[in-house]
């Protein structure tokens, strides 16, 4: 079918390599050489090895029993909320790391939002003894203390980022900028399915491991290696693109995919860049982007960190663009709900990112047979504060059978 990348970084009329003449060198040399060192022996043996031990894969494919009965069909959670640090970051920390060590760089770099893909590069660099530097708005460090404090105890450096709104799409702006100044020894990790290529395709790659995880998992439990819906959220696309890498062709599986509306998709609060983007350059690529009427970029807003882009990486643009994906905006309040109801049915307290693609099941209409695979993208540790603004209120609507 064609819903991968060609050779040029595209999906569709979304993706390339839109970047400036010093990081040319870097990008192409990083385009040449990804594919073949992913797929030497030794580097699968070292990678999978990791996955194993260090990050505690395969995560379980669980059974959600009271939420199935409640939704009335068959819902596993692909459980990537119990992996090392707490989210599938670290699944693409530990491949990129890997390869900057055999690409012979001694730097590494990257940007965070909430601070889950820091904590992961972080993590990694302290695995391999690697010199890192993270980017981070200033707003970010104030509102995710926690994992500023991680990532500093991981021997990293938090490097602040005043620019524009102090947010994730500032932090990436200077990553890449300090990349400009420092290509030759500095290997740049990004965290998403975002950026030039061969980012977007080398992220979902290392995420895939979800997808070919859960074909196996599915063919022990139901006799059958697919499901009927694959559900993720989507911020730059990371955790859905290894949700649904393998099955990409499968026209048997209808692939869902929640982005976050903020406050409303038409409430200038959003950031539903599938819903209300437009085609744009941002961060190397050609995607969908929130902005103005000027083509200025539009700020992102979300109750999730996470989820708080104003772009979404090639590959998902393309899936929409060709209707071979679902995608729903899930407003603040609906992901609310649905992290209480997970948490009080199962005993699982997820990312508010994750939250949002337990919001959208409540926009489908199943039957009693479907199989329904949901990934658990992480947990919630991160967003207690937040939870807690809203428990009392909650609690009360679960009361009244609201939730
Ligand atoms: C970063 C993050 C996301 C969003 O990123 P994707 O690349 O879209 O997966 C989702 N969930 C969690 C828990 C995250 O940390």
């Amino acid at each position: 079918m064609g819903f991968s990348v060609d050779k040029e970084g595209y999906y569709g009329e979304f993706g390339g390599a839109y970047i400036p003449e010093i990081l040319h060198k870097c990008v192409t040399d990083l385009q040449h050489c990804y594919l073949e060192v992913m797929q030497e022996e030794s580097f699968k043996r070292e990678y999978n090895l990791l996955l194993r031990d260090y990050v505690g894969r395969p995560s379980p494919l669980y059974l959600a029993g009271r939420l199935s009965e409640k939704i009335g069909c068959k819902i596993y959670l692909k459980r990537e909320d119990l992996n090392h640090t707490g989210a599938h970051k670290i699944n693409n920390t530990i491949g990129q790391i890997l390869l900057a060590r055999r690409m012979g760089k001694r730097r590494i770099i990257a940007e965070t939002g909430a601070g889950q893909h820091g904590l992961a590069t972080a993590t990694v660099c302290a695995l391999m003894n690697m010199e890192c530097s993270i980017f981070m708005g200033n707003l970010d460090i104030a509102r995710q203390r926690p994992n500023v404090e991680k990532i500093e105890m991981l021997g990293a450096k938090v490097v602040p980022v005043y620019s524009g709104s102090g947010t994730l799409k500032d932090a990436t702006n200077e990553a890449i900028r300090y990349w400009s100044c420092h290509p030759s020894d500095t290997y740049y990790i990004i965290g998403s399915t975002v950026g030039p290529h061969p980012y977007p395709d080398m992220v979902a790659r290392f995420q895939s491991v979800i997808s070919e995880e859960i074909k196996w998992q599915l063919k022990e439990r139901e006799g059958r290696d697919y499901p009927d819906y694959l559900v993720a959220c989507v911020g730059g696309g990371s955790n859905a693109a290894g949700t649904i890498y393998h099955y990409l062709d499968d026209e048997r599986v209808r692939i869902v995919l929640a982005e976050a509306g903020g406050y409303g998709v038409d409430s200038g609060q959003t950031a539903a860049s599938i819903a209300r983007g437009k085609v744009g350059i941002l961060h190397g690529s050609r995607i969908y982007v929130l902005q103005n009427e000027d083509g200025q970029i539009q700020e992102a807003y979300s109750i999730s960190a996470g989820l708080d882009y104003p772009g979404v990486g090639p590959l998902h643009c393309n899936l929409a663009a060709q209707h071979r994906s679902t995608v729903l905006s899930v407003n603040d309040d609906e992901a609310l709900r649905a992290a209480y109801e997970l948490t009080r049915l199962e005993g699982i307290i997820p990312a508010l990112e994750s939250a949002h693609a337990l919001g959208a099941l409540k926009k489908l209409h199943f039957q009693p047979s479907d199989v329904v695979v949901l990934t658990v993208s992480g947990r919630g540790d991160k967003d207690m504060d937040t939870y807690l603004k809203y428990t009392a209120h909650l609690s009360e609507e679960w009361e009244k059978g609201l939730i």
